[in-house]
């Protein structure tokens, strides 16, 4: 085990929770709102003066503190200055007004020393000398300026040089340093060989070593008592409450304290240098989470994996009822192992000393107690991927994916790297996605008291009244989550669900139309690709982009691009102009007629497709239509699918996505047209001109010549399907050469359509002929059939070719 390596014992500051009594991880803490600390601006006398520098004021001169933790003054072992930074010392002009004020929960009282009338020098930053003016309400004078660099040995205690955490954006610009208390006071201590002094014991009370202040709470009567004592000793210059984020044990809800302990750590330091690499070579969804875990990895102290706790996984360590030496080696280890594999962890607390020590101490088992610290919890799931990939059989290391929210960077996802780096050399992970939290339809987080707590079990089930929150179904949430943007915070509520609901509504209408039109499909009546109309054609080729992009989507995790280009595809490419336009074919085109068939050909394809792309986020609805699909249908290797899942993932057809680039960029435009014909039709429905859009004939000019040529194939096109007519969904549409006054003047609604430089002209009058009893369409020929006077010519030869049979028939036979 590598990790042993890593790991040792040391007494350093640690989160401490007085309240449950162990140590905490940065995990495991959390900042509530409202946190007020009482800081304090302290004194500290100077007893010796180094350099000649300051030996004027050598008598009163003292050195400026500030804290929010005043309980740590009785532990404090030095003060660190910045060595760049500029200081002065300054004379304070005692006050004896009393400046003690209290507004609203800013309580703030001036210490005694201000009001005594001795001389009483004091260094500060300079940069702050104004700010500290105001907020002592005493007048200062800078009577001498120097660098920080020249306080260095002073004695008061020693005046140390800390390092760029001291800033003068708050405080005095000098800190006090208690390394018991504090992980930059520690390095700054262990730096000048200062004392690790920390005399608080486990429930937060001060030690008989903290003098007349013992047994006092450090968070209570402790800290009002350190306050006193040090205004007595005219050494508080002001108290004021202050109001910070402070941490506190996410169990109890209680303040922690930082203090220094004895725990197991594991040495980060070791690899850390590995750890970044192993970063780098994992793929962070969103991308910028590599930052954060970078700057978290990057600068994090070594861990503190034991805890005193009653319950957890025990660190498996034996210490010498004397020496208090700690015994744990492979050996050891190895036999505690096997030990718990076969009895589990708890055997560490029921089995004697004896049994848990290998052969070789087994005599010595009088000598050893069984250490009592439990491993830190993070430890434990930091190390699922041991347990997991390492112990199934399907499954390899490192996995695919690690899937948490955004607050894992300090926790799972960093302890399972570290876990995974110190024993394999490499990252348990080959991608990490984050996502944000779900917020209420307004943005605030949800809680049960302000009663906007969205509950998913309501959302599919319904609540009480079905009509403030009816029953959704599992895919109306489910769609909702494919729909957001995970990758930050989400929000949810009544009205989104609504919306969601009405597009699932008319995801559901698109596959009920399909499975409607298809009702007498066979997959042989299938039309070859080849002899397929050109809209058809097109069809295919934007469903097979449709699949390719969903694909991409699907393997880049972005559900929310998926979910965009099927609403737009089943809306605007299908719902909007395919269907509409097929429903004439499929209506009247002829049960078998080619025009039909090859309509569903494409219609078949499109539920096929759908269905397997949409089905990881919406099972439900794509196993309904699965269950009611009207035809047979194989998988491509012949095995029959009996639910959805079972169908293989669509194929990619290269054929239908060769689809020439000259008339993909002619469809384009065909398509923008159609909308601006569309509009032109509006204002003559709207001039009543015409009802139904079949009661027009549209004209069109346009002085490109390709443009032209290329919309008068389509008015005389070999395939009815791909006739312009049928495409706006007019009775007549008629390509103009020249634009005659006479002619233009007599349409009585225009329109344009711009494409860059060119322009077509379009417009609209009432069709010719007469309305086709069958087909509603408008053509000359109605009345020339003198068996069916009603019918149109294509009408007519539907019903000629393939006579409606009659309906008893049906039934004998
Ligand atoms: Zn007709």
């Amino acid at each position: 085990m590598a990790l042993l390596g890593y790991i040792y014992k040391g007494r350093k500051p640690v989160h401490w929770s007085p309240s449950s009594g162990t140590a905490l991880a940065e995990a495991e803490l959390v900042y509530p709102e409202g946190h007020i600390s009482r800081s304090i601006y302290a004194i500290f006398k100077v007893v010796g003066v180094k350099t000649s520098l300051l030996e004027e004021f050598r008598h009163n001169m003292c050195l400026a503190v500030w804290t929010t933790t005043p309980w740590t003054i009785p532990a404090n072992a030095a003060v660190a200055v910045n060595a760049k930074l500029q200081y002065s010392v300054i004379e304070v002009q005692s006050s004896s007004e009393d400046e003690s004020a209290s507004t609203g929960n800013k309580k703030k009282m001036v210490g005694k020393v201000l009001k005594n009338q001795q001389k009483l020098f004091v260094i500060v930053a300079t940069d702050l000398v104004p700010t500290l003016e105001a907020k002592w309400g005493v007048k200062l004078i800078i009577a001498k300026t120097f660098l920080g660099s020249d306080l260095e040995g002073f004695s008061l205690g020693p005046v140390v040089v800390g390092g760029d955490y001291i800033t003068t954006e708050s405080g005095t610009g000098l800190v006090h340093t208690a390394p018991g208390h504090g992980q930059e006071d520690y390095t700054t201590g262990l730096k000048y060989g200062l004392p690790i002094f920390a005399p608080v014991d486990d429930g937060g009370n001060f030690t008989e070593e903290a003098g007349q202040f013992s047994g006092l709470s450090v968070l209570g009567e402790g800290n009002s008592a350190v306050v006193s004592y040090l205004d007595e000793n005219m050494s508080l210059v002001m108290e004021e409450s202050y109001a910070h984020k402070y941490p506190y044990d996410w169990r109890t809800k209680e303040p922690t304290i930082f203090r220094a302990t004895e725990q197991w750590f594991a040495s980060v330091e070791g690899f850390r240098k590995a750890t970044m690499e192993a970063i780098d070579n994992v793929k962070w969804i969103p991308h910028q989470a590599v930052n954060r875990i970078t700057a978290m990895t990057s600068s994090r102290s070594d861990w503190c994996i034991s805890r005193q706790r009653a319950w957890g996984v025990p660190i498996p360590v034996f210490y010498h009822v004397q020496t208090k030496e700690p015994l744990m080696n492979e050996e050891t280890i190895n036999h505690v192992k096997s030990i718990i594999s076969q009895k589990g962890s708890d055997a560490w607390w029921y089995m004697s000393v004896e049994d848990l020590l290998p052969e070789k101490y087994r005599d010595k088992a009088a000598d050893y107690e069984k250490g009592t610290d439990t491993m830190d919890v993070w430890f434990d799931s930091g190390s699922s991927w041991a347990g997991v990939l390492g112990k199934r059989e399907d499954l390899t290391f490192p996995a695919d994916l690690y899937l948490e929210g955004t607050d894992q960077h300090r926790g799972w996802f960093q302890s399972s790297l570290l876990t995974s780096i110190a024993t394999k050399g490499k990252a348990p992970y080959s991608a990490v996605i984050t996502h944000g939290f779900v917020l209420d339809d307004k943005g605030m987080k949800m809680s049960k008291s302000a009663g906007n707590v969205v509950n998913p079990r309501m959302v599919i089930e319904g609540g009480k009244d079905s009509k403030e929150a009816p029953a959704y179904g599992a895919d109306v949430i489910r769609l909702w989550v494919s729909s957001v943007d995970y990758t930050g915070d989400v929000l949810v509520g009544p009205q989104i669900l609504r919306q969601m609901s009405d597009i699932y509504r008319k995801l559901r209408g698109t596959l009920r139309y399909l499975l409607g039109n298809l009702h007498d499909w066979r997959v042989d009546n299938a039309v070859p690709y080849q002899d397929l109309p050109i809209i058809d054609q097109h069809a295919l080729f934007q469903l097979e982009n449709v699949v390719k992009n969903i694909k991409e989507c699907y393997e880049n995790y972005q559900f929310f691009k998926i979910f965009q280009i099927i609403q737009r595809f089943t809306i605007v490419d299908l719902s909007n102009f395919y269907f509409d336009i097929a429903k004439d074919r499929l209506y009247t085109g002829g049960t078998s007629s080619f025009t039909r068939r090859s309509c569903q050909t494409v219609l078949a394809t499109h539920l096929l497709s759908i269905l397997r792309v949409i089905a990881p986020i919406v099972p439900h609805l794509a196993e309904d239509v699965w269950q009611n699909l009207p035809f047979e249908y194989r998988n491509e290797d012949g095995s029959a699918a009996k639910f959805v899942f079972e169908l293989k993932w669509p194929t990619l057809n290269e054929q239908w996505l060769s689809f020439p680039a000259e008339d993909i960029l002619f469809w384009e435009r065909l398509l923008e047209l159609r909308t601006e014909v569309n509009k032109v039709l509006e204002l003559a429905r709207n001039g009543k001109l015409i009802g139904s859009s079949l009661e027009a004939k549209v004209y069109l000019h346009t002085a490109d010549a390709g443009m032209a040529s290329k919309l008068l194939q389509m008015c005389e096109a070999k395939n009815e399907a791909d006739t312009l007519q049928r495409i706006f969904i007019t009775s007549q549409v008629e390509v103009l050469s020249s634009m005659e006054k006479e002619m233009v003047s007599s349409v009585q609604h225009t329109g344009e359509y711009v494409a860059g430089e060119n322009k077509v002209w379009i417009g609209v009058s009432r069709a010719e002929g007469s309305k086709c009893e069958r087909c509603w369409n408008y053509s000359g020929q109605v009345g020339s059939f003198s068996d069916h006077p009603t019918l149109c010519g294509r009408c007519f030869s539907v019903i000629v070719a393939s006579p409606p049979q009659p309906v008893v028939a049906a039934v004998v036979s």
